[in-house]
């Protein structure tokens, strides 16, 4: 898709800023009913585009993603552009530098249309915790779009944007792909810098792309990818060019099927799974029976170091340093007047006024699992089952290439389905957290459509690969894709 947009420029079929404005034009159609934009940066779009057209103009050369049209999911700094992670905390919060994910695809003279929704910095698997109200799912507006770059992932499906950056925790990248029926890679830890990210948990959080094709994932990959020294935990890997590893063959690949994991799946997904099994067979892929004793501690692990890390990671948001203070809010609590309040209760009504009930909960729970006492018997015991389950994957990565896993236990659900219940809403992410405890990267890919109440949904399947594989990962992804 990108490539075709590319000739397109380039053979002036059609300028970038005609371009962007079909799709604003799409956005103005579509996403009242989809709320997939939190923001829209009109002029800083037509502004980049008139740039490329005005290098086409003078007979000048242009990179891949130039002029090409996307989406910044809201956790991600754009200088200049209000930045709320979802939240109304940061309702007023207008960032003052560029993450290095937007700075670079700025450089490749991509065109930036706006801000994407999500759930409340990040947390969740629907985009119901948005504090602006929910997204909807392109496919069945009835259905929540995942999350938590769920926005992200519905602007691309609904052709409101051409790719999008989103973030990735525990699966919040790949699971809304999977529901919304497109392609969302999480790299490796360490691929892409998380600098002007706004972080959730610092040790999980990946940036990547959601896009319509593998291909277009590749490309985007590429350009945001590569050190950083804003951020010490970014590889000394530099970017590579990611579509030469596209060779269309997954001949002699060895692909691990983890044994147990299509039990838990109901019959619809599972036979939607096990066809891509069959079809990776088919295109001359080993598949081999794996073993990943210890990954059933998964969940219990990411929901002790995440809202641990959350804790700590969100307790700069206090009413004093960033956006929304609690001045106007009248106490309904205690019953004071605001202008009575001291320093200590600015505080608790910032939080208590500008979070959401689901960040409040991890915050809580974060914040008793590292309080002394505690602190051994949770976080640093998590920590200790994380380095079982890296062992896992590593003894499996000596047998195989691949890891394939369904992205997640079901298609999109309805809205209000799991939303009551925390714990149903945690079981969604039990096959997409485990390569954020490890750090391998795993990219969705739409597999065949599962039938749900007569209707035919998206689901999506998800490869891993070995650290820093993005090669292999992406090039298996595509040879399923184009066959
Ligand atoms: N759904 C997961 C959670 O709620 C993942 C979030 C994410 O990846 N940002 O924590």
């Amino acid at each position: 898709m990108i490539k075709d947009l590319h000739n397109k420029l380039i053979n002036k079929e059609i300028t970038a800023v005609a371009l962007a404005e079909e799709y604003f034009a799409a956005i103005e159609k579509n996403d009242k009913d989809i709320f997939a934009y939190l923001t829209l940066t009109r002029d800083l779009a037509l502004e980049q585009a008139r740039m490329v057209d005005g290098k086409i103009a003078r007979g000048e050369e242009i990179g891949i993603l130039e002029g090409i049209p996307g989406v910044v999911k809201d956790n991600l700094c754009v200088a200049g552009v209000r930045t709320t992670a979802a939240s109304k905390i940061l309702d007023n919060y207008i960032a003052p530098y560029d993450a290095t994910a937007v700075a670079r695809l700025k450089e490749a003279g991509a065109v930036i249309l706006g801000k994407a929704n999500m759930d409340e910095f990040a947390m969740g698997s629907s985009t119901e915790h948005s504090a602006y109200g929910p997204t909807k799912n392109p496919v069945d507006l009835g259905r929540v779009p995942g999350g938590s770059s769920g926005g992200s992932a519905a602007a691309v499906a609904a052709g409101e944007a051409v790719w999008a950056l989103g973030t990735d925790t525990g699966g919040s990248i790949r699971q809304p792909a999977s529901f919304c029926g497109v392609v969302g890679l999480k790299p490796t830890y360490g691929r892409v810098s998380r600098y002007g990210a706004i972080a959730m948990a610092s040790s999980l959080d990946q940036i990547g792309p959601i896009t319509k094709t593998v291909e277009d994932a590749a490309i985007v990959l590429s350009v945001i990818s590569g050190e950083d020294k804003m951020d010490s935990t970014s590889a000394q890997s530099p970017a590579k060019d990611y579509t030469k590893f596209l060779t269309g063959s997954v001949a002699g690949m060895k692909i691990g099927v983890v044994k147990g994991y299509a039990d838990s799946l109901g019959e619809e997904a599972k036979a939607s799974f096990e066809k891509v099994v069959e079809k990776y067979k088919e295109l001359g892929a080993e598949i081999q029976e794996i073993e990943l004793p210890n990954v059933k501690y998964s969940l219990p692990v990411y929901y002790i170091i995440m809202p641990c890390e959350v804790s700590s990671n969100l307790a700069r948001f206090d009413g004093v340093k960033y956006g929304m203070r609690a001045v106007d809010h009248k106490n309904t609590v205690l019953d004071f007047e605001p202008e009575n309040r001291t320093l200590i209760e600015t505080y608790l009504d910032s939080r208590r006024y500008g979070l959401g009930a689901e960040t409040k909960r991890r915050i809580m729970l974060g914040t008793y699992a590292l309080s002394s006492g505690y602190y051994d018997a949770y976080y640093l015991r998590a920590q200790k089952v994380r380095t079982l389950i890296k062992r896992d994957f590593e003894k499996a990565f000596e047998e195989v290439d691949l890891i394939l896993t369904p992205t997640t236990p079901s298609p999109a659900f309805k809205f209000g389905e799991k939303s009551a219940d925390p714990i149903e809403m945690y079981l969604e992410d039990v096959f997409t957290i485990t390569a954020n405890i490890v750090g391998v990267p795993a990219i969705s890919v739409p597999g065949p459509l599962v039938e749900v109440d007569g209707k035919l949904l998206p689901q999506g399947f998800q490869l891993s690969a070995k650290w820093f594989d993005e090669e292999n990962l992406l090039r298996a992804a595509h040879t399923y894709e184009i066959n």
